[in-house]
């Protein structure tokens, strides 16, 4: 993953209000860094590295690159977590779309990403379904999940 280092960065106070101005973005400067979205986050269990509460800091302390360019803008999974768990209704899950719609438009990545990672989204979608029939098979019975295992699991007949 790379490195978090905001002394390379620009700083640009409109950039807080670019996003603020954008829907959805509305409720970013109600943001009081309590991290609770960052507590919930399925995201952030398995990688620290990911962090809504750091976002939204960058953000308002406008760091535009630091954050559009970032590889961590992506990892998002859009479960809402954070939304309903945000004390002060910012709504990230909405900014993260603001932000990647941003980075799109202003050139951090390929407008054909966005494309690329719906149809990595919805790939997963169907691993998990596939995963999910598998073990309903034996769900009357005392077991555990190995993810080790999983490969050989999805590489059987579609249930
Ligand atoms: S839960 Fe809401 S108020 Fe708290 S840090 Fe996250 S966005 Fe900000
Ligand atoms: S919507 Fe994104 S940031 Fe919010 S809890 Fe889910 S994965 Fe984390």
């Amino acid at each position: 993953m790379e490195a978090q280092n905001t002394a390379l960065y620009r700083v640009d106070p409109r950039f807080k209000h670019e996003v603020a101005a954008q829907p959805g973005g509305d409720n970013l400067q109600a943001c009081f860094a309590c991290g609770a979205c960052t507590a919930g986050c399925p995201v952030t269990e398995i990688d620290a590295a990911y962090n809504p509460r750091r976002i939204i800091r960058q953000v308002l302390l406008g760091l535009e690159e630091e954050v559009l360019k970032s590889d961590l803008l992506w990892l998002c999974t859009t479960c809402f977590t954070c939304y309903a768990h945000c004390p002060q209704d910012v709504k990230f899950t909405d900014i993260m779309g603001v932000l990647r719609n941003m980075a799109v438009e202003r050139g951090y990545v390929h407008p054909s990403f966005t494309q690329r990672l719906e149809d990595a989204d919805e790939y997963c979608q169907s691993m998990r379904r596939r995963l999910a029939l598998h073990l309903l098979k034996d769900k009357d019975q005392a077991g555990t999940f190995d993810p080790k295992n999983a490969e050989g699991l999805l590489g059987e007949d579609e249930v």
